[in-house]
């Protein structure tokens, strides 16, 4: 769905909107009410020019309910995760936090999620790590492996079907 959609004469999702209010206030984020709209999130934020809509707009939106349009929409995807915008507000509200919960309502609804997460998802499950181990470049370019650096293997879930429980466990609970 595109943003433009937000023009629409849609409801505000109230319910939605208390349930992210409390996911926040679980996390102890402060929640978005506290927003006064100042804009010092999108003046530092990262991916503003890949984002359809600002942090300060897509707080804006939470406040008001509409819901439903952030969580179809692909600019919850675009944001790097950088916690720029969370740094920068003078209220201690974090957009990157109120992103998260939106992105987690979106797959508890099942939406399609990018293909970059469903694989950083599944390295998670599989070794405990967003990515596998990279080599690292010396000054001359040359790779070392960690082997070759005198690392030992770099650790992973020794009960790998207990470690998957614990995590899914963790996200349903913060799922609400
Ligand atoms: S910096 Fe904080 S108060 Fe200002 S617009 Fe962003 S979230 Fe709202
Ligand atoms: S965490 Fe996301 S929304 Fe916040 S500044 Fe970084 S890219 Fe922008």
């Amino acid at each position: 769905m595109s943003i433009t959609d937000l023009t629409s004469m849609t409801m505000p999702e109230k319910e939605t909107q208390a349930r992210i209010k409390k996911i926040l206030s679980t996390l102890q984020q402060d929640i978005p009410d506290f927003c006064f709209q100042c804009g010092k999130c999108t003046s530092g934020c990262e991916a503003m020019k890949l984002l359809e809509l600002e942090p300060h707009k897509i707080m804006s939106l939470t406040k008001l309910g509409f819901i439903d349009e952030l969580i179809n929409s692909d600019i919850i995807w675009t944001c790097i995760t950088c916690y720029k915008c969370k740094e920068r507000c003078p209220q201690n509200v974090a957009p990157v936090e109120v992103l998260y919960s939106i992105k987690n309502l979106a797959i508890a609804a099942g939406k399609p999620v990018p293909g970059e997460y469903s694989n950083i998802l599944q390295s998670v499950l599989l070794t405990g790590s967003i990515q596998g181990v990279k080599e690292v470049r010396t000054r001359d370019l040359e790779g070392k492996s960690r082997d070759q650096l005198g690392l030992p293997e770099a650790p992973k879930p020794t009960d790998q079907a207990k470690f998957q429980q614990v995590l899914m466990k963790a996200a349903t609970q913060t799922l609400g």
